[in-house]
């Protein structure tokens, strides 16, 4: 078939090879950017293009919802391509607009619908709605199709309200974190509560289990999952119900998941019981129509947290390749050639990860030229560290037409680290998204403290006291509020008038009286002090006050300690604020936060810079990235620096970042940081120490290049002749503009700047570092 051979010339020999494999267990390994996702997607166009296997019958397990989705686009678009040569004798691209999205539309229809591509929550939840009523737990408990899914937060109220109201335990030695952590810790080892009971028979073990057992009550009577379910009640359902699984095992008789060396054990179990049907082996003659097909890279595991293992990849051929002769040669892949990054990216990759002592040396050859040498930027501070980088985004896209926005990277270790870039980036009118996260004026915890400064500087705004009455939980239910606001409504007044009447209060409030009147008293306390206190201390005081961060620090999941971090980044933009401006009032912060977080200037098809933190971009790739914040402390993180594996596996992280790059990577770190709301003195990471010195360009080299003309034109006794009105320039901080006037000369000009997002800026030339451009 002529349109088939066609596509797989897309692809090199040891590629092709792993697309052709038709039948039996195929390992994929290889290194970062050398197409085994490129691989592993043909690979599922050919087993229905080629070898006419129904989509239905295949099964295909990727990280995210993302990479599923971009998956399912590729092979979309290379049907499409088949389709249009077979129906019209054109390429897909000559066709007019209507007639491609016909044929899209119809490839859609006939076989990425029937597809299953996603993560694996995804689809053993898609799973279990077929048969979760087949299910039942070793005490009988049971669940409809119709079940919901719990999330983090679900999940710690239910805990919670188990050790404190329902088995009164002391939650100082019962801390929902622990029990919430040793909970799932059990369901990851696929641990019952009476397994649990006797792996550890002491008094905390026997409680713990008592409290699991509780919840996997309060789970059944809400007819809830929580995420660990999705993956252990499938392995258990296909343990005890040899139809289901026979059913499932004999729908997916292809198997491919990518990123494996993420793959945890009990994935790793469902994964091993849906091919080989709970036998121990298959034989060859069983494998005929079958297959099981993993692509995974070792250095780039970075989900150990989650218990991810990657031993688990390195014994893929004794797991599978058993009854198969030949099993060596025919059940591994290696890839060897990069198609990502250009060569001095990718020798720095290659030599930062081979300081790990865990890994198995692989070849991974450039195939791209040498390209543009890294920089190394050192940054006074994060602040200083942002404009560089969005000034080098400006400069780049600027001489660089072919660039668009989403062209650009920023990856750092943390989320709440994305805040200055954000705030750099809505200054300079750039399009930008949080990938994988959100903006950070649209997380949530940020919302709830930001409308705690609303309702003290504006007691009319109810949608903000509404978000805070009762957050963090303080008993005040669905129904008071009900009541509260329906008597304001009536009443013609505000929601706070209402609070804020203690005789109305305690006519309206019921039970939950005395936790509203504590309430209006606390706002009502900011409220007098707004003028006197500096927006900080109100902030700090706030936070305090309402126990909010407390609330989280109890929760002390890694998702709530993010939320602190965040929070405490909010402390700092807070600091900033004030160091910035001369109107320092709550009501000047607040609208600055407005501001911020207003720019949702994303147009229909039109890109953006996509900012995010290093573990959501894996998969992916850029041609410019920026890796910032690469100190000590932070990457590699505090607790890796005593932890010799953690370390490697930060490594690892840094590993994924580098080789996100195609074209250009710049690496930067500050001198100083912000942490916690005081400035701390930063020490460069060890990763920049351990990349070969004759790659990096000099420090602060690009920098420089601003710094240079600007000082070049500093020392030439400037005349009113470098600067003419109607000139385009790069200003430091504020981005791009035009001259609209010129004042003064010599030492003494000053021009006058249009910028498009800030108006005019009066700015003197030799302090401001203006470059034409
Ligand atoms: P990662 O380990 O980061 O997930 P990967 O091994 O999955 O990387 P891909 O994302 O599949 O790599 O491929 C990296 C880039 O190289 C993509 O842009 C892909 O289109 C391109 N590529 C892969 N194989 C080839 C090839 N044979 N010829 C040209 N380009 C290729
Ligand atoms: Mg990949």
């Amino acid at each position: 078939m002529t349109t088939t051979i066609d596509f797989l010339s897309h692809l090199n020999p040891s590629q092709r090879q792993a697309v052709e494999h038709y039948c039996g267990p195929l390992l994929v390994v290889a290194g970062a950017g050398s197409g085994k996702t490129r691989a592993l997607t043909y690979r599922i166009a050919n087993l229905i293009l080629k070898h006419r296997v129904d989509p239905e019958n295949i099964l295909a397990v990727t990280f995210t919802n993302k990479a599923a989705r971009e998956m399912k686009e590729r092979i979309q678009k290379l049907f499409a391509e088949q389709l249009a040569m077979k129906e019209y004798g054109q390429r897909l691209d000559l066709l007019t607009e209507y007639q491609q999205m016909q044929l899209r539309s119809q490839v859609y229809k006939t076989t990425i619908k029937n597809l299953w591509c996603g993560t694996f929550h995804s689809l053993f939840s898609r799973i279990l709605r077929f048969d979760i009523e087949k299910y039942a737990d070793e005490k009988g408990r049971k669940w409809n199709r119709n079940f919901s899914i719990f999330d983090e937060s679900d999940v710690q109220t239910v805990i919670k309200d188990i050790v404190n109201k329902q088995l009164n335990l002391d939650d100082k030695k019962f801390d929902a974190r622990s029990v919430r952590y040793a909970i799932s810790n059990a369901k990851n080892q696929g641990f019952s509560p009476q397994d649990l009971e006797r792996e550890q028979p002491n008094y905390r073990g026997r409680v713990i289990s008592q409290v699991y057992s509780c919840y996997q009550d309060r789970l059944a009577e809400n007819n809830a999952l929580d995420f660990d379910d999705l993956i252990l009640i499938p392995t258990r359902l296909f343990q005890q119900n040899e139809q289901v699984l026979g059913y499932w095992h004999r729908k997916f008789c292809h198997i491919l998941v990518d990123e494996y060396q993420d793959t945890n054990r009990t994935q790793y179990d469902l994964i091993r019981l849906l091919v080989t049907n709970g036998e121990d082996r298959k034989s060859e003659w069983e494998w005929r129509n079958r297959s099981v097909f993993v692509v995974g890279d070792a250095d780039q595991s970075i989900y150990s947290f989650r218990m991810a293992d990657f031993t688990i990849l390195l014994e893929f051929q004794n797991d599978f390749g058993d009854g198969l002769p030949d099993e060596d040669t025919r059940s591994m892949v290696k890839l060897e050639e990069n198609y990502r990054s250009c060569e001095n990216i990718l020798q720095a990759a290659n030599e930062l990860i081979e300081n790990n002592t865990q890994r198995i040396d692989k070849v991974l050859k450039p195939t791209r030229g040498a390209g543009e040498q890294i920089y190394c930027h050192k940054a006074d501070n994060e602040l200083e560290e942002a404009d560089f980088v969005i000034n080098q985004i400006q400069t780049l896209k600027h001489q660089n037409p072919e660039l668009d926005w989403g062209s650009f990277a920023i990856l750092y270790r943390t989320n709440a680290q994305s805040r200055p870039f954000e705030e750099l980036l809505v200054r300079n009118q750039i399009p930008y998204t949080v990938v994988g996260g959100m903006k950070f004026y649209d997380r949530k915890e940020i919302k709830d403290v930001i409308a705690y400064l609303r309702a003290i500087a504006n007691p009319s705004d109810t949608v903000s006291l509404l978000r805070v009455i009762n957050t963090p939980r303080r008993g005040i239910g669905r129904t008071t509020i009900d009541a509260l606001v329906n008597a304001s409504q009536q009443l013609g007044t505000t929601l706070w008038e209402i609070l804020s009447d203690e005789t109305s209060v305690n006519t309206l409030a019921g039970r939950a009286t005395k936790g509203v009147n504590n309430f209006a008293a606390m706002i009502n306390r900011w409220q007098e002090q707004i003028a006197t206190i500096p927006v900080t201390e109100m902030l700090q005081g706030i936070l305090e006050d309402s126990g909010y961060v407390q609330d989280l620090m109890n929760q002390g999941t890694d998702e709530a300690t993010d939320r602190v971090q965040n929070v405490q980044e909010l402390y700092n933009a807070a600091l900033q604020f004030q160091e910035e401006n001369e109107d320092v009032t709550l009501q000047a912060f607040l609208q600055s936060t407005a501001l911020s977080s207003d720019l949702d200037n994303l147009k229909e098809g039109q890109t953006a810079v996509s900012l995010m933190t290093l573990h959501s971009s894996k998969g992916l790739e850029f041609p410019v990235v920026f890796l910032v914040g690469l100190e000590q402390g932070l990457f590699p993180g505090y607790r890796s620096l005593s932890d010799p594996a953690s370390l490697e596996e930060e490594r690892r992280l840094c590993y994924v970042g580098i080789t996100r790059a195609q074209e250009r990577l710049y690496l930067s770190f500050a001198r100083e940081r912000r942490l916690y709301g005081s400035r701390e003195p930063a020490m460069r990471s060890q990763f920049l120490d351990e990349l070969p010195e004759e790659l990096l360009a000099q420090q602060r080299k690009s920098y420089q290049t601003y710094t240079k003309s600007a000082s070049a034109t500093r020392g030439q006794q400037q005349t009113k002749q470098n600067w003419h009105v109607g000139d385009r320039v790069l200003h430091k901080t504020f981005g791009i503009g035009e001259i609209t006037h010129v004042f003064g000369e010599g030492n003494k000009v000053s021009v006058a700047i249009k910028f498009s997002s800030l108006g005019q800026k009066i700015v003197d030339p030799r302090v401001a570092q203006l470059q034409k451009v």
